[in-house]
């Protein structure tokens, strides 16, 4: 199923690129909810968290890496929130994997 961000991967949507390799991408989020909020997604398809086998761990692994370094770059490392909703009970609008990476503000105490 290509989704609005299987569009940007593929250049056939804008967006706001901050990092890109050849398995990661990383945008900015068209309706931010904070200074800094970037969404950090691999370029292959996997509706959410849920669908990823072991075999891709190492690609979640380098979704965390790139997430350490936007927020260095951001300068939000002393504070952030990385997270993913998985599946409708969580409100998750676009079915391709991704991470919002959220800081540049003091942000609100969950769990
Ligand atoms: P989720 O509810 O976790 O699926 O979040 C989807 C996120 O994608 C929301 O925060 C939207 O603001 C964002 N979004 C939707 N379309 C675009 C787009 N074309 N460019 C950047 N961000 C988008």
């Amino acid at each position: 199923m290509t989704t609005v961000f299987g569009k940007i991967i593929k250049g056939e949507l804008q967006a706001e690129k901050v990092f890109e390799n050849e398995r990661i991408l990383a945008i900015k989020d068209i309706h931010p909810v904070a200074p800094v909020h970037i969404l950090i997604m691999p370029k292959k398809e996997f509706a959410n968290l849920q669908s990823v086998t072991s075999e891709d761990y190492p690609l979640l692994s380098e979704i965390f890496a790139v997430a350490q370094k936007l927020a260095k770059e951001f300068g939000i490392e002393k504070g952030y929130r990385l997270l993913t909703n998985n599946g409708s009970d969580s409100g998750q609008e676009v079915l391709h994997l991704h991470f919002h990476l959220i800081g540049g503000k003091r942000l609100g105490h969950i769990g």
